[in-house]
């Protein structure tokens, strides 16, 4: 299979986002070390409206200029080092301060569907630029901030307009309609690689949009057993590198679902979800033996063990003729 390592790079939405180097720097710099071993090749989605926050507020503070600087000469060494950089959009932030204290969150306009077609239209344009002016022309993939995706005709004509024409955001049976979310993956096609145009989940051959779903598995509810309760043990191991906290996803009914019977669970290389990562590889191989296979991850989720479990993976992977690349090498 090919298999794309794609990492989310952000700070946590909530109202601790977490320092710049305990929550992406070093992390990042972790899971590098090991992708070096095994010159395997990142993707990452960059949340660019960070970015640009963060350069608009440098002028005045500036402990705001050493965060954008820090974070800056990471993504220009990632990008020489050959790992793809695209975007990744919250477009909360352009209603979050910065001060002498640091950041003042507000996630209240987290879904872009809270702002109109003009506005995504200039928010699409100025966070890609955020990412151009670092690394150059080659953005053209996209992963919804929070997975909010759609409906689609909001974003369409921006993504369109601004050239990203490869998405990588849906898996299959996602669902999530809450207050601050909203997508319906259910009826996607079972597929690894699709065109479309109207909606991300309806494939359509003559469609300017390419979706590269991220891949998922199913998982026994032992898993999550396990998983709280390693989470409840707390032990070094299993702890994150970063000092932020999320503004918490799992609703009650969800991990009630997770705690009694299977469910299908996205590949992570998050925490103890790195464990899984054989399994699910084994699986989706054995269903499309050429077909992709997208693994998600944060840095703000990387833990010792997550990278020890990382490490094996790849090591399997490579032995197993598996390929590692990006978007950029590939589509
Ligand atoms: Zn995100």
């Amino acid at each position: 299979m090919r298999i794309f390592l794609t990492l989310d790079y952000e700070l946590f939405s909530g109202a601790n986002p977490g320092s710049v180097e305990k929550t992406i720097l070093l992390p990042t710099r972790k899971l590098l070390e090991v992708a070096d071993r095994h010159d395997a090749k990142f993707v990452f989605f960059v949340d660019s409206g960070y970015l640009a926050r963060l350069r608009h507020f440098a002028d005045t503070y500036p402990s705001a200029g050493a965060d954008y600087d820090a974070v800056r000469a990471q993504i220009e060494a990632l990008d020489n080092a050959g790992h793809d950089i695209q975007l990744h959009i919250h477009p909360h932030w352009e209603d979050c301060t910065y001060d002498a204290n640091g950041w003042h969150m507000d996630t209240s306009r987290f879904r872009i569907h809270s702002f109109s077609e003009a506005e995504i239209d200039d928010i699409v344009g100025r966070y890609k630029s955020a990412l151009t002016e670092i690394v150059g022309e080659n953005i053209f993939a996209y992963r919804a901030g929070g997975w909010c995706l759609q409906p689609f005709d909001k974003l369409r004509p921006a993504l369109k307009k601004h050239g990203i024409r490869l998405d990588s955001t849906v898996y299959e049976d996602g669902l999530n309609s809450s207050q601050t979310h909203y997508y319906d993956f259910r009826g996607m096609p079972h597929k690894t690689l699709y065109r479309f145009e109207e909606d991300p989940v309806r494939e359509d051959p003559q469609g300017y949009f390419v979706e590269v779903p991220i891949s998922t598995y199913a998982v026994s509810p032992l898993f999550f057993w396990r998983f709280a309760w390693t989470k409840k043990l707390g032990s070094s191991d299993h702890r994150v590198y970063a000092d932020g906290v999320g503004a918490g996803g799992t609703s009650g009914a969800s991990m009630v679902r997770m705690l009694t019977r299977p469910t299908k669970s996205l590949v992570s290389m998050d925490g103890l979800r790195a464990s899984l990562l054989q399994k699910a590889l084994d699986a989706n191989a054995r269903k499309e033996p050429d077909g992709n296979f997208v693994v998600i991850g944060h840095p703000k989720a990387v833990t010792p063990y997550s990278l020890r479990e990382l490490d094996r993976f790849l090591q399997r992977a490579s032995k197993k003729r598996h390929s590692v690349g990006t978007f950029a090498s590939y589509m």
